[in-house]
């Protein structure tokens, strides 16, 4: 028989958990209702006791100030003392930044086997990991023998579990915090309005190189994209991604668009992130760039050329328009909406 621990850290503002944290026990409830197993929670936290309120499961938790900033020496600590109070075979944990660089290590101090990026548990009435490989061509299911066992699940892949209101179980696991050569003296984050990706947008708005070629008058009217380009992001609140010729543009000092760099690269050599929506925009819809659209639900894309890789059945709804004149259009839209 499976027991299961759902591993989870508080968010940046330590009075909630993560939205991974509750997409991960989404996983963790499934799993063990399928396997009438037994599951419970662990919370690694600053102050943890408002945050198991309403979880599905007795909760494990590790408190006390060196534990609300991430940070290798705690987390790891922390991780590996819930893992030794749970005795869980099956370890389930966000594949948060904060998660990923730690969790390989606690699986090795507990004698685990771990496996990353994970984006579906399956196997009827086992356990099977399914993840995928080769820039998300190739999905692949995994089994394991040997436990425990680790699986850190990509966010956006699981529901995130509504959050209670109800007093729960809550064991607190003792730790002494380790020595620590990190001390964390302050955050530093660029503006909301300047940070353009937002994983948990409902739109991705890819920008491609068109934005910056000559125009039907011959000219380039880089200044007018970028206005509409972060005009639109700000009344959206989309993420903005790009292509690989768009930001290519900026290397060697030749700052085209200021605001996009290779993170904001969606594809083959950029990132494959998750939104419910997305919208290309003078883009041609290249292989190599749409493969990072794999999990991108409804796809709709601007192009002049009618000819595009969009229109070859990349997207779903291809608009053959001038992006400037359509951007300006939607973006008088969403002024007039307030
Ligand atoms: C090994 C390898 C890895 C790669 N990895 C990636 C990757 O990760 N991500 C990626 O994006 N690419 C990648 N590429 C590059 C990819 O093949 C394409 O070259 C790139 O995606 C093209 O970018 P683009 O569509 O923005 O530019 P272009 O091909 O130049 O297309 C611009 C488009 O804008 C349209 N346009 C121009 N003006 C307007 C207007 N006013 N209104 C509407 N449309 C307009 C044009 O009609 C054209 O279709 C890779 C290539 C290789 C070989």
């Amino acid at each position: 028989m499976e027991s299961i621990l759902v591993l989870t850290h508080a968010d940046e503002s330590g009075a909630t958990l993560s939205k991974a944290s509750f997409e991960a026990i989404t996983s963790g409830k499934e799993l063990t209702e399928r396997l009438g197993a037994q599951l419970k929670i662990g919370i690694v936290a600053a102050e943890p006791r408002p945050l198991s309120k309403g979880l599905p499961g007795p909760v494990l938790a590790v408190e006390g100030e060196p534990f609300a900033q991430p940070r290798f020496a705690t987390d790891a600590a922390a991780c590996e003392a819930l893992c030794r109070a749970a005795h869980a075979s099956i370890v389930l944990a966000p594949h948060s930044s904060r998660f990923a660089r730690v969790m390989a290590a606690v699986a090795h101090r507990v004698g685990g086997q771990i496996d990353t990026h994970v984006t579906a548990i399956v196997g009827g009435d086992g356990v099977k990991a399914s993840r995928w490989f080769y820039r998300q061509r190739i999905e692949a299911v995994l089994a394991r023998t040997s436990r425990p066992w680790f699986l850190l699940l990509d966010a956006g892949t699981h529901a995130p579990n509504a959050a209670g209101s109800g007093e729960v179980s809550l064991e607190f696991v003792p730790v002494e915090a380790p020595a620590t050569r990190t001390s964390v003296t302050g955050l530093r984050a660029p503006q909301q309005s300047q940070q353009t990706i937002r994983p948990d947008a409902k739109l991705l708005f890819v920008a491609g190189a068109g934005w910056t070629k000559k125009q039907p008058d011959g000219q380039v009217h880089v200044d007018e994209a970028g206005k509409l380009i972060l005009d639109f992001l700000a009344a959206s609140g989309a993420s903005l991604g790009s292509s690989k010729s768009l930001v290519d543009q900026g290397g060697e000092g030749n700052s085209v668009l200021p605001f996009l760099t290779h993170l904001n690269q969606v594809g083959q050599t950029g990132s494959t992130p998750r939104h419910p929506k997305g919208l290309a925009t003078c883009c041609h819809g290249e292989e190599p760039h749409v493969v990072g659209w794999r999990f991108i639900g409804e796809r709709r894309a601007v192009s002049l050329d009618p000819n595009c890789g969009w229109s070859r059945g990349k997207a779903d709804v291809v608009y053959v328009a001038d992006a400037f004149k359509v951007m300006a259009k939607v973006n008088e839209m969403l002024g007039s909406l307030g």
